[in-house]
């Protein structure tokens, strides 16, 4: 079986939903997703750079982020000609392991714990396939990178792309 590694943030979890309705709510701001075409909420307000980042290292941040739309039901499908991998960067913010990985078992709980790889550099990631919303993550991999969009990276060309998870099941029914 070919393998597919798959991204938790952003891919699987929607990270920016959470993360901007507490920024908006704490700094009274207004930002949509629509502001961030290009960039990440850091660069836009640089100035609150580390305040951006305190939301992240709370060791509960990652548990209750949503599920991106029909992420489950395509991977279902996809581990039985596929095997899957998440892979997630989870060395960025260590205090998110415990819950990262509560999440995993309760959104993707027909997926193996040993399928689960929190890691730091994804270069060592060896796998066919590597669908992830950040294009640094594809320079060193040897397979086949899916950029998933997200609204940071809409102004990044040169990559095979999906828009959305039904985008991602049409790619492999090819
Ligand atoms: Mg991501």
């Amino acid at each position: 079986m070919k393998r597919i590694a798959i991204d938790m943030d952003e891919v699987i979890a929607d990270f920016n939903l959470k993360h901007l309705s507490l920024f908006n709510r704490d700094y009274n701001e207004n930002i949509t997703v629509e502001d961030l075409k290009g960039k990440k909420l850091r660069e836009l307000r640089p100035d609150l750079k580390e305040e951006i980042r305190k939301y992240l290292i709370e060791p509960t941040f990652f548990r209750d982020l949503a599920v991106m739309k029909d992420s489950q039901d395509v991977i279902k499908e996809l581990s039985e000609h596929y095997e899957i991998f998440i892979t997630t960067a989870a060395m960025e913010f260590p205090t998110s392991f415990a819950a990262k990985y509560e999440w995993l078992k309760e959104h993707f709980n027909f997926l193996s714990d040993m399928n689960f790889v929190f890691c730091g550099d994804k270069s060592i990631i060896n796998a066919d396939y590597l669908i992830d919303d950040n294009v640094r993550h594809f320079k060193r991999f040897s397979g086949q990178g899916i950029l998933f969009t997200s609204p940071h990276n809409l102004y990044e060309t040169g990559y095979v792309r999906v828009n959305n998870w039904q985008e991602v099941r049409a790619y492999f029914r090819k």
